[in-house]
């Protein structure tokens, strides 16, 4: 499997040599501006205590502070968190929010971890890289395995470290904490949102049309519900990391939600039969969301995908070589820096509600991010079809732009 870091610099690399970017401008953008390593004892519910690795990574802040989330992966490493952290300097730039980059890492397995562990976890980290958070310096956010209650943990920890609330450090904190309305679906409605205008772009109809969906997790099961409320599509296939589900009449997302609540896995979901996960990626569907981890769509599989469109709610789903095989047989990506914004973009409007302690209602929400996604899609395919390149080259070429820009009116280069 490709190293997800050395994927994200030559995305770059690949970007920089069609808007001839100034070779220092592009020397910074290739590394991490600042990163830290840090390790966490933690006492164990058995008395034992664990030591814990994790990592802190600002790409870089030019356009504002860094901003992204935490991931809690046993297979987490320093390179995905780099990645991670450098298509956040995009992903800001491309929605046009004035946030920079970054991401943070703990090597963990949440999973066998009970509530206690998981709390004295979260805390643990704070207390160690909360010397380069704040609301102006890097904001954490929810990702892979983290959720709104460690967000909760993590914000109470700062603020006992601060000695005054500042909400407005990490954001995803559940609503009575001074969370957003709309922040729980966020990234999966603005990837709806993305797959809908694609639809219109492309002549294709979606009400009744088939979707499938690779992981269930915040990302995947709301695509779920969102495909069918707001799309009227039939969502024929989902999986989940212990198996995948089909049902070609559509899979029923609150029946679907309950048994993986019941079981803990999809598997012998009512109704539906088990295939393997090539089997899923190879369905005669219109969309194709990948909302699991890194590297799922690579040059071995792309040949089976038959969807008409990829919108790609994971990061990183898509090995540069899958990308090029994809867009010369004509399919439709929406790239992660796109797909899955709508996350960081809610983010951002959390942050902007604690600034002035005043909340929005969802619907109000709902029609920010709209109108945001729509007009980072318009600049990508406008992009697209200029330079006559494939979606996450656009996508590049336009972030990138603009953190560059930055960059000098700043002085860096
Ligand atoms: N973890 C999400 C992402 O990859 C959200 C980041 C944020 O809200 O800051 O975009």
């Amino acid at each position: 499997m490709p190293d997800p870091f050395s994927t994200a610099q030559t995305q770059l690399d690949e970007a920089a040599v069609i808007m001839k970017l100034d070779p220092a401008a592009h020397e910074l953008l290739r590394s991490p501006m600042r990163e830290l390593h840090v390790t966490m004892p933690v006492k164990m519910d058995n008395g034992s205590t664990k030591v814990f690795r994790g990592f802190r990574v600002q790409h870089n802040d030019a356009r504002g502070p860094n901003k992204g989330g935490i991931r809690f992966h046993p297979d987490e490493t320093i390179d995905t968190v780099r990645a991670l952290a450098t298509w956040m300097t995009w992903k800001t730039a491309l929605l046009d929010i004035p946030l920079g980059g970054g991401k943070g890492g703990v090597i963990c397995d949440p999973k066998t971890m009970s509530a206690g562990e998981l709390e004295r976890l979260s805390r643990a980290y704070i207390r160690q890289i909360g010397r380069i958070l704040g609301p102006d310096k890097d904001i954490p956010a929810p990702d892979v395995y983290t959720t709104s209650q460690m967000m909760a943990w993590m914000a109470d920890e700062y603020a006992f470290m601060q000695g005054n609330n500042e909400f407005g450090v990490i954001t995803g904190k559940p609503i009575a904490l001074g969370g957003s309305a709309g922040r729980g679906d966020a990234t999966a409605r603005g990837g709806i949102y993305c797959v809908r205008e694609a639809a219109a772009t492309l002549g294709i109809n979606l009400t009744g049309a088939a979707a499938a969906i690779v992981g269930y997790g915040n990302a995947g099961s709301s695509a779920h519900k969102l495909a069918v409320e707001l799309l009227g599509m039939k969502v024929v296939a989902v999986s989940d990391s212990k198996g995948c589900i089909y049902n070609a009449d559509g899979l029923d997302y609150d029946a679907v939600k309950t048994h993986k609540e019941q079981t803990g896995s999809l598997n012998a979901f009512p109704g539906s039969t088990a295939i393997s996960s090539e089997e899923l990626l190879a369905l005669d569907v219109t969309v194709l969301f990948p909302a699991a981890l890194e590297s799922v769509i690579t040059e071995t599989n792309t040949s089976h995908i038959r969807a008409k469109i990829i919108a790609e709610l994971a990061n990183g789903p898509t090995t540069p070589e899958a990308d090029t095989i994809l867009y010369n047989k004509g399919t439709y990506i929406i790239p992660d820096l796109l797909c899955n914004a709508g996350g960081v973009t809610v983010s951002y409007f959390e942050m902007v509600q604690n600034a002035y302690g005043y909340y929005w209602e969802e619907e109000e929400v709902h029609k920010r991010l709209e109108k945001k996604m729509k007009s980072a899609f318009q600049s990508v395919h406008k992009t697209a079809q200029q330079y006559k390149v494939h979606n996450r080259l656009a996508a590049h070429i336009v972030a990138v732009g603009r953190v560059a820009e930055a960059m000098k009116l700043r002085g860096w280069y």
